[in-house]
């Protein structure tokens, strides 16, 4: 058991709760994604010791061992890295979101693949708001076809937008591209498409930012859990 993560958890959520009085967010629409990617089984039952329910990875097959490794306890799983399109089975029947979805024949697959005793996979689309190529995600003049080319697919439920912007230096800077991201989750919403109401956007250095923009989600990784492991594979969880 390593106490500091239950700490971690409570010292985060009173800050996310500060934060959403600080700017006039209602209490309790922040949701506190907890990313455990790089981090033991152990450490995520610690986190659940403290009440946290919903967890974030990035790579399939540590995931997958984790969900497999933890069926007793009632967890959510959020899937946030990137997807290669022959992982999208795997990702259809243990998540309950996918956060990182930035093409329709990844959309087409989740939906086909997701069983349907399950409730719909909710996804978000990945915006990358940095106008670098190299980085994941969408530009934010793709959303809108996107969004329509998906909406109306059977087994999934596009519930918003998600982005990983380039460090800002200050506050201010940060609240720029957020901004942008909760203004395209807007015009989404405004032209009908009324699940798409989530805002996944600030992580540890930045939460302020994007609770102070209307995030929805936060995911924090290292203010939880602290510094990641490089290897996965050299855990021995
Ligand atoms: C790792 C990761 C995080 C967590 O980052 P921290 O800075 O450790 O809080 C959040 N979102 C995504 C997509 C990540 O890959």
């Amino acid at each position: 058991m390593n106490a500091s993560i239950p700490e971690n958890i409570r010292e985060v959520r009173h800050q996310i709760s500060e934060f959403e009085d600080t700017y006039q967010r209602p209490n309790g629409s922040v949701n506190l994604l907890a990313v455990s990617k790089t981090h033991p089984t152990q450490c995520i039952i610690d986190a659940h010791a403290a009440g946290q329910k919903a967890f974030g990875e990035n790579y399939v097959q540590e995931a997958l061992d984790k969900i497999s490794a933890l069926q007793e306890y009632d967890l959510e799983w959020h899937f946030i890295g990137p997807i290669q399109s022959n992982k999208t089975k795997a990702l259809a029947e243990n998540f309950d979101w996918v956060h990182s979805v930035d093409r329709s024949k990844i959309a087409r697959r989740l939906s086909e693949q997701r069983p349907v005793n399950l409730a719909p996979l909710k996804i978000l689309l990945q915006v990358n708001l940095d106008d670098e190529p190299s980085k994941a995600g969408i530009a934010l003049n793709e959303i809108k076809m996107l969004a329509n080319e998906i909406k109306d697919l059977a087994n999934i439920e596009l519930s918003g937008l998600m982005a990983i912007p380039a460090p800002g230096k200050d506050l201010d800077s940060q609240r720029l591209g957020f901004r942008l991201l909760a203004q395209a989750k807007d015009d989404l919403q405004a032209q009908g498409i009324r699940t798409c109401q989530h805002l996944s956007m600030g992580m540890s250095s930045d939460f302020e930012a994007a609770i102070a923009e209307g995030a929805t989600i936060v995911r924090i990784g290292s203010t939880i859990f602290g510094p990641r492991k490089q290897i996965y594979s050299e855990l021995d969880n």
